[in-house]
């Protein structure tokens, strides 16, 4: 079978003999891109997902550049949008401490990393605070650069990004991967290239535009593909089914027309939702009924799935070896309909197959359902994981150096 994403194997930090690094200015891109509440990180996941290249580089003696965007300032310095309380939070994690700059180029950064000692850490203020990093501007990425010796992406979750401070730097400096993208690149090129069968894709989400190229380019490369949320609701029209008032994409109709068709072909077999909770108005209190799919109501809107579908996940979730999980199966974030959406993550903690959770809001249903930890592996890609389940090429990692045999 076809790989799913042909990726040239990447030169990584654990390329790199140790003893090189002391010293030398290493500018790391991570993805600190968290969610707040004011001052307060309601979720450091992608800080703790960072540490292990921190650490390494702490350990063998680097002068650590840390570089992170945060939010969408679009060019403007938002006081909101500092990187201040990230630092302090880095610092208490790593019980050191962390220098943190109010921009990330200019000559009071580089005064500050002139006097940078071995393992000390700085990071940065926003990228984004600049246009400049989401034009992927070449003056600024080189100023940037300029900063360091050596680039490490670590940022997985914006490698599908063609940022300066991604896919820009690796113009000017030796470019590799930190072991969090090393990481990442493995799990996933391994799940999907050379599965242990039968492979079990779950899809959902709200709309079938976003996610129609990782549906495609994975047809015939899984055994079974299960499709559920608002996304499901345009491929039943496309079967002739009434939906009522459930989402639904008139522009991409024909489109799923032929995605059946294909799907009918292929040697995947397919799994559309049986039945449904309907609503008359979306709102969690709005009175419910359990209807199967030939049977919604005009006036009603799906927003969950039904038993029958939940029984049909389990029978596959049964036998599956490998399990890859993307996107909610109803409105989960509302409590009344969010009972498919737990279901399933109940189910993946109870399976023996090695499950992959692809970032977004899975990992925050995995974490709402209590079974985080039961999970083999949780990317923290949401974008570029389902741009990398597309078989698209990731500007981040592109643009990084290959690796080459030693000998
Ligand atoms: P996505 O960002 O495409 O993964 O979509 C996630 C969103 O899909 C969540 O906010 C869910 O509330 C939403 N969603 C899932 N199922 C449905 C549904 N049946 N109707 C409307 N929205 C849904």
């Amino acid at each position: 079978m076809t790989p799913i994403a042909t990726v040239q194997r990447k030169k990584t930090l654990h390329d790199i003999p140790s003893a090189e690094l002391a010293g030398k200015r290493v500018i790391v891109r991570v993805d600190f891109n968290v969610p707040m509440n004011g001052a307060a990180i309601t979720d450091d996941t992608r800080i703790r997902a960072a540490l292990e290249t921190i650490t390494y580089l702490i350990k063998h003696q680097a002068k650590i550049i840390l570089l992170s965007h945060l939010g969408r300032p679009k060019g403007t310095v938002q006081e909101a949008l500092r990187l201040t309380p990230i630092a302090r939070h880095l610092s208490t994690l790593l019980n050191q401490r962390v220098l943190k700059s109010d921009d990330c180029i200019g000559p009071e950064v580089e005064a500050a990393i002139l006097h940078l000692k071995n393992g000390e850490i700085i990071l940065l203020e926003n990228t984004r605070f600049h246009l400049e990093e989401t034009d992927n501007n070449s003056d600024f990425a080189k100023k940037l650069a300029q900063l360091g010796d050596l680039f490490i992406n670590d940022a997985f979750g914006v490698s599908h990004r063609a940022d300066a401070s991604t896919s820009g730097i690796p113009n000017y400096l030796p470019a590799i991967a930190g072991f969090l993208v090393e990481k990442e690149l493995s799990v996933l090129t391994q799940v999907l290239n050379a599965p242990e069968r039968p492979l079990v894709i779950i899809i959902g989400g709200a709309k079938i535009s976003s996610k129609f190229g990782v549906l495609q380019n994975i047809l015939g490369r899984v055994d079974t593909l299960i499709i559920g949320g608002g996304m499901s609701f345009t491929l039943l029209k496309a079967q002739g089914y009434e939906i009522g008032k459930s989402l639904y994409e008139a522009d991409l109709l024909e489109d799923a027309k032929t995605f059946l068709e294909n799907a009918k072909k292929s040697t995947t077999k397919l799994i559309l939702p049986l039945d449904h909770i309907v609503v008359a108005t979306f709102d969690n209190a709005s009175p419910q009924q359990t209807v199967d799919t030939e049977n919604i109501p005009n006036d009603q809107m799906g927003v969950d799935v039904g038993p029958k579908t939940i029984a049909a996940i389990q029978t596959e979730i049964k036998t599956a070896k490998t399990i890859v999980w993307n996107g909610p199966l109803g409105v989960f974030e509302m409590d009344n309909f969010a009972n498919g959406t737990l279901e399933v993550a109940q189910m993946l903690a109870k399976s023996d197959a090695f499950t992959l959770i692809g970032g977004g809001d899975s990992a925050t249903a995995i974490a709402k359902a209590n079974v985080t930890d039961q999970m083999s592996y949780i990317s923290t890609g949401g974008g570029a994981t389902l741009e990398f389940l597309e078989g698209k090429q990731l500007p981040g990692i592109t643009s990084l150096q290959n690796w080459e045999s030693p000998e």
